[in-house]
């Protein structure tokens, strides 16, 4: 829904170029370590290109990891903000009309101390909680303009309605 996958896709991208930027710095270190004892001057000349290029490689991992480490946060953020919307949507429940349409209603144990309500279970579907304000005996959606029968409500209290 609300999940970016462009974040998960370029968190997956860092990480591969860091872990083969890793794995070249290993290989470097190694290739080092047998050159350190040899005094072949075309050995001393090699072991310098492999400091430079672990340099460059470590400056490169090191800005990959800035991008892996907001790429990180950022999808902690979203995670975040789905689990709260998830949070939200538990607190309501599907139930039929007495039409057999079905509607989400605000659990009977809600612990938040709000009048009764229901909300627009198409708008559900899109991620976003729209709460449904009464209109005769319909509940009616302003965002899209669902209409559903409600022909014997459970006592509603929409809190925010102008239509009686
Ligand atoms: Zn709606």
């Amino acid at each position: 829904m609300d999940f970016d996958f462009n974040t998960i896709n370029s968190l997956a991208d860092l990480a591969g170029s860091a872990g083969k930027n890793t794995g070249a710095v290993i290989d470097a270190v190694g290739k080092i370590k047998d050159l350190l004892g040899s005094k072949k001057p075309e050995d001393q000349e090699h072991l310098n290109d492999l400091l430079m290029e672990m340099r460059e490689k470590l400056t490169e991992t090191r800005m990959q990891n800035v991008d892996l480490k907001e790429a990180i946060i950022e999808l902690r953020e979203a995670l975040l903000k789905q689990q709260e919307k998830e949070n939200e949507f538990n607190r309501y429940e599907l139930i039929k009309t007495e039409e057999d349409d079905l509607i989400y209603s605000l659990k009977d144990d809600d612990e938040r101390n709000e009048p009764h309500h229901y909300i627009c279970p198409r708008c559900k579907e899109d991620g976003i909680k729209s709460i449904m304000k009464a209109r005769s005996s319909n509940a009616y959606c302003d965002r899209c303009n669902s209409s559903i029968a409600l022909t014997e409500p459970k006592p509603i209290n929409f809190s925010s309605t102008s239509y009686f």
